[in-house]
């Protein structure tokens, strides 16, 4: 397989086109933005974490049904994934409340509900990915409703596998984003994007202490300490 030319340049990622009409490469950026694109860092190391905390997620859920893009690593920094048609949504599953959810219904972060509140956003940058439902995004011909319907029960299974995944690491999933695409060569919706200490609120069980992107938007110290801790939990309990 041979690495072709860069097909998209994102903050975090690149992607690169293979021989393969239906594989592309994705290589994971050391950068990191928040607060769409306001705050701007760059953390030596992060890049070879996050695709290597993506890669342990993603195969995880291949291997228990869940179809996503990922097929295999190829480096420190790099993974060989399928070919998708961008659906430009973001699904966000929350099993706590924390982040903008908590401020937007004006509760405390942290606050425990029975549910799993499912949370659709268009994803623009320059709309600031605002919160939308299923009619606005069939009508803006983002996804049909049933792919919509398709994306909603994807991202609560990944949910179901994840949280006890996790919980065994001693890691609290308290929220994480999704993003969806149209596989190249099947058409079928799959998981496009990464799962990763970026796209995801994690909190360790025992301390409550934040191990994800927050402390980079919070400014608390010791980014890439916390996610190098994600994968050393993760390989223990994914290589056990
Ligand atoms: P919030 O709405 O509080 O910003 O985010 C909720 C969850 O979705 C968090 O786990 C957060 O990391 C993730 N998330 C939401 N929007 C984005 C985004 O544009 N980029 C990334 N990487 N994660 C996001």
């Amino acid at each position: 397989m041979k690495k072709g030319e860069l097909l998209f340049e994102g903050n975090e990622k690149q992607v690169y086109a293979t021989d393969n009409p239906d594989q592309v490469i994705f290589r994971y950026k050391d950068v990191t933005v928040a607060y769409n694109n306001v705050k701007r860092a760059r953390f030596i190391g992060k890049g070879a974490l996050n695709n290597k905390i993506s890669a342990i997620l993603l195969n995880y859920l291949n291997q228990n049904g869940v179809e996503t893009h990922f097929i295999e690593i190829l480096g420190e920094k790099e993974q060989l994934c399928r070919k998708i048609e961008i659906i430009p949504l973001q699904v966000v599953v929350h099993n706590r409340i924390a982040g903008s959810l908590a401020a937007r219904l004006g509760v405390e972060e942290g606050f425990r509900h029975p549910n799993t509140i499912v949370d659709l956003r268009y994803n623009n940058d320059f709309l600031e990915d605002p919160f939308i439902n299923r009619d606005h995004a069939f009508a803006l011909g983002l996804a049909t409703y049933q792919e919509l319907d398709e994306m909603y029960n994807i991202a609560r299974r990944v949910n179901e596998l994840l949280k006890p995944l996790f919980h065994k690491a001693g890691i609290e999933l308290v929220d994480m984003k999704l993003e969806f695409g149209r596989a190249s060569d099947t058409g079928s919706i799959i998981i496009s994007d990464e799962i990763s200490p970026d796209t995801c609120r994690l909190w360790d069980e025992k301390t409550g202490e934040r191990m994800d992107k927050d402390r980079f938007r919070l400014d608390l110290s010791c980014v890439v300490e916390n996610y190098n801790n994600v994968l050393t939990r993760l390989k223990q309990v994914t290589e056990s």
